[in-house]
């Protein structure tokens, strides 16, 4: 039976609760506001099954020699709403023209963040954009499940320790299943996400919501919400996220990255693709695709885009999270003590915005006065 002692070691998958016969396990939200399964041991008949499909206790190998590809969405209005190349909507479009359904993740009417299936090109478009918060997984594998034992192609989405939760969960390969994992730096709390947009909005309703807002350049993003677009490291739950601070426990011991979930495919941003010989780079997104199967290969050739090949180094030279864990900030505790204790959300109170950070965001607001 599935006993967390240690949080570095639950990436809150879900797939032990989804997987249980008896379904006597709930995730629950802990004082950080992450979700971590707990056992009503009274209903448990002792079968292990949580055990056999937990992907932290049963982590995958890193697959060999991988190809790697750039690539961009033809369609710009699609690429300038997707966060890096908008090469994930062509992927998905592919697999709802024939028919399949689609997994990603989505913001709810609360704009919490949620997984979920869409089987419409329209369904898709809610799952355009990276959202920096741990989603709910729900039941997600249960439906992919059933969606795979109709015969449906399923194309999932999600972070590498979701991907590797799913096949866990499902025990048997299905040739109908695609996944694909996208890069992770790691993922900030549902609970902190919450909490920000309360203090920032106090209930007032928010109409739109774009972490990537290219605006103001790819490279340069906002972070857009409602009408407020700030750069990105003058956002405060950004720049928490950017240094590492909301982060699940998991993220610093991640068992999933660079294939080890057994995904199809990873998509990620290209930073550095200017460096690359043969890639445009006009400063509205490039992504980068790493094949690690050949059902991975079959379908990026299936989807017909026009793709530059390029070595993994050179893309893993400017972007390090697609392969390494993110660094556990030495005071990482003390954030969360302060941010449990001190409510009202700044990031100046938990004294964790460092003097880098507000030296540049005291330039940019002498500069905004000056009106240069
Ligand atoms: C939490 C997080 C961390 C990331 N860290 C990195 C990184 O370190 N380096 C890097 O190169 N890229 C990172 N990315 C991925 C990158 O930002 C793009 O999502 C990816 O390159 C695909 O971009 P796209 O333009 O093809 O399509 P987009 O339309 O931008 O991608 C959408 C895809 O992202 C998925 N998605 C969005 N939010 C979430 C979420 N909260 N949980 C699970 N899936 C989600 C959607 O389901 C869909 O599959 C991160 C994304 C997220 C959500
Ligand atoms: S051992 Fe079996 S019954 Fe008990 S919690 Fe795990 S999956 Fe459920
Ligand atoms: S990693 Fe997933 S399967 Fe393992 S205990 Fe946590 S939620 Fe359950
Ligand atoms: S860093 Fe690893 S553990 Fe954390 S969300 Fe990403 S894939 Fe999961």
């Amino acid at each position: 039976m599935i006993d967390i002692q240690d949080k570095s070691q639950c990436c809150g998958c879900g797939a032990c609760a989804q997987r249980c016969p008896q379904s006597c396990i709930v995730m629950q939200e802990d004082e950080k506001g992450f979700l971590y399964p707990k056992v009503d041991i009274d209903a448990c008949i002792n079968c292990g099954l949580c055990e056999q499909v937990c992907p932290v206790l049963n982590p995958g190998e890193k697959p060999g020699q991988c190809d790697c590809f750039a690539a961009i969405n033809p369609d710009e209005k699609v690429r300038l709403a997707s966060s890096s190349g908008g090469v994930f909507s062509i992927l998905a479009s592919r697999v709802i023209e024939d028919g399949g359904a689609v997994f990603g993740a989505r913001f709810d009417e609360q704009w919490s963040v949620v997984h979920d299936c869409a089987e419409t090109l329209e369904g898709i478009e809610a799952f355009r954009g990276s959202k920096y918060v741990q989603s709910v997984i729900g039941d997600s594998y249960q439906r992919a499940e059933q969606i795979l034992n109709q015969g449906k192609t399923v194309l999932f989405s999600g972070t590498p320790c979701q991907i590797a939760g799913l096949k866990r969960f499902l025990r048997k390969d299905f040739p109908n299943l695609l996944t694909v994992e996208i890069a992770c730096h790691g993922v900030p709390s549902p609970k902190v996400w919450r909490e920000y947009l309360n203090s920032r909005f106090k209930g007032r309703p928010i109409t739109q919501i774009n972490f990537r807002d290219k605006s103001t350049g790819w490279r340069n993003y906002s972070v857009l919400i409602g009408q407020h677009a700030k750069p990105h490291d003058d956002d405060d739950f950004m720049a928490c996220y950017l240094d590492n601070y909301n982060f699940r426990p998991s993220c610093f011991a991640c068992p999933s990255k660079m294939g080890k979930s057994g995904a199809d495919l990873l998509i990620a941003d290209f930073w550095g693709a200017e460096a690359v010989n043969g890639i445009e780079h006009d400063d509205k997104g490039t992504s980068a695709v790493i094949v690690y199967s050949s059902r991975g290969r079959l379908f990026l050739e299936q989807c017909g885009m026009d793709l530059t090949a390029v070595n993994v180094e050179s893309l893993m030279k400017h972007n390090p999270c697609i392969g390494a864990c993110p660094r556990r900030p030495a005071d990482y505790d003390t954030f969360w003590e302060r941010y449990n204790k001190r409510p009202g959300w700044s990031l100046k109170r938990y004294g964790t915005l460092s003097n880098k950070k507000l030296i540049v965001r005291a330039k940019r607001m002498v500069s905004k006065l000056l009106g240069r």
